[in-house]
């Protein structure tokens, strides 16, 4: 998805170091984030590495152990949630079960005191912004949740917050409407031009809507980035691993290449110089094809221990003859033509080792 944009009209946000400390656990242990007027930045991390703390914190929902949140240039650490002026979606469907969709938008503008024509005219607005001009009536029971998540998010934008806050809000939708619903998050976000703080485990959703993600670990930020220089660039086997470089093998280090399955790829700056290392590789940096047992003794020889068609494409897992197990993604067509037991010989395309750790 396209992430240009005419006009950044939003706040900056910058977070200090922060630290959150629950009893003996930092939840936030120095986070460092900048966000830019009108920005999306997606948090990416596993579960308890400290996104929702980092959202809360911001949100003012919890207080920050130390360190310091400014908003505009604005020092609001400290500062109640509803002094904030910020809007929020979060996982669980949250709308007031007995108002209709109408009535749940109105409510932030009702309690700001803006007359009841005003509040109609936003409400409508908003409503159509998110596509459900037609269903303003309808209470949360009759809505499926996708549509409760629209309204959500047009109740956080009704009050033109400084910052949206989004908290895995795609998380309890099926696939198809998750992936609907976010793409229609990043079209309106770019049309309101609300700085916006998105937090998820879905390294593709993260990719997907931001114009920076930052991938955290226990605490901190790993890296900061777009999501194309983090795909391609990962600076961590960390943020490697999150981003889709799943298979670990054992490769040669020499002339700033890795040797690797019988074949040699390059080496991103600030990998490992060798002579042995661990190298990591995407499924679809790999290469399979069948082959008769037994005839190179280069490393590619391996033996398929699985096959599986998954829609829009398919995996095959095999097994090297120096026992490591290689994901290789193959096309939806391509993988019927394996099963267990087959020999194949595997080999890196050429882009495909994009990070180093030493072993
Ligand atoms: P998830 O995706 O599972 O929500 P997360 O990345 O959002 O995870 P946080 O919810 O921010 O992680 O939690 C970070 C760490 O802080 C975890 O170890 C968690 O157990 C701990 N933690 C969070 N809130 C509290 C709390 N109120 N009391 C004690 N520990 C907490």
């Amino acid at each position: 998805m396209t992430t240009s944009t005419p006009t950044r009209t939003g706040t900056a946000v910058q977070l200090t170091d922060l630290r959150r400390v629950y009893g003996g656990v930092a939840a936030l242990d120095g986070l460092t984030l900048h966000l830019e007027p009108g920005e999306l930045v997606a948090l990416l991390g596993p579960s308890g590495c400290g996104k929702t703390t980092a959202l809360r914190c911001l949100a003012g929902l919890d207080d920050p152990t130390s360190g310091t949140i400014e908003v505009g240039g604005r020092d609001v650490t400290g500062i109640p949630t509803n002094r904030r002026d910020m809007g929020m979606v979060f996982q669980a469907y949250s709308l007031f079960p007995h108002m209709t969709a109408r009535q749940n938008v109105e409510f932030g503008l009702e309690l700001r005191k803006r007359d009841k024509a005003s509040r109609r005219a936003r409400a409508a607005e908003m409503l159509d912004l998110v596509g459900l001009g037609a269903h303003a009536d309808k209470f949360a029971h009759q809505m499926s949740g996708g549509q409760q998540q629209r309204v959500a998010l047009a109740r956080a934008l009704a009050i033109e917050p400084q910052v949206l806050l989004l908290d895995e809000p795609l998380s309890a939708l099926d696939a198809k409407v998750r992936t609907q619903l976010r793409d229609e998050i990043r079209r309106i976000q770019l049309e309101v031009g609300t700085t916006t703080l998105f937090v998820t485990h879905d390294q593709e959703e993260a990719l997907a809507v931001a114009d920076r993600v930052g991938v955290m670990s226990v605490g901190r930020l790993e890296q900061l980035a777009s999501p194309d220089e983090l795909y391609n660039a990962p600076v961590t086997p960390f943020v490697a691993d999150f981003v889709g470089l799943t298979n670990r093998l054992r490769a040669r280090i020499a002339d700033g290449r890795a040797h690797v399955l019988g074949g040699s790829v390059p080496l991103l700056p600030g990998s490992a110089s060798g002579p042995e290392a661990v190298v990591l590789v995407r499924p679809e940096g790999v290469r399979v094809e069948r082959a008769p047992e037994g005839t190179v003794s280069d490393g590619s020889s391996a033996t398929v221990v699985s096959a599986s068609f998954l829609g829009g494409h398919g995996r095959v897992i095999a097994r090297t003859g120096s026992d490591e197990l290689v994901t290789v993604q193959v096309s939806n067509t391509d993988v019927t033509d394996y099963a267990p037991g087959d020999p194949v010989r595997l080999s890196p395309r050429g882009d495909a080792a994009l990070a180093v750790t030493t072993d």
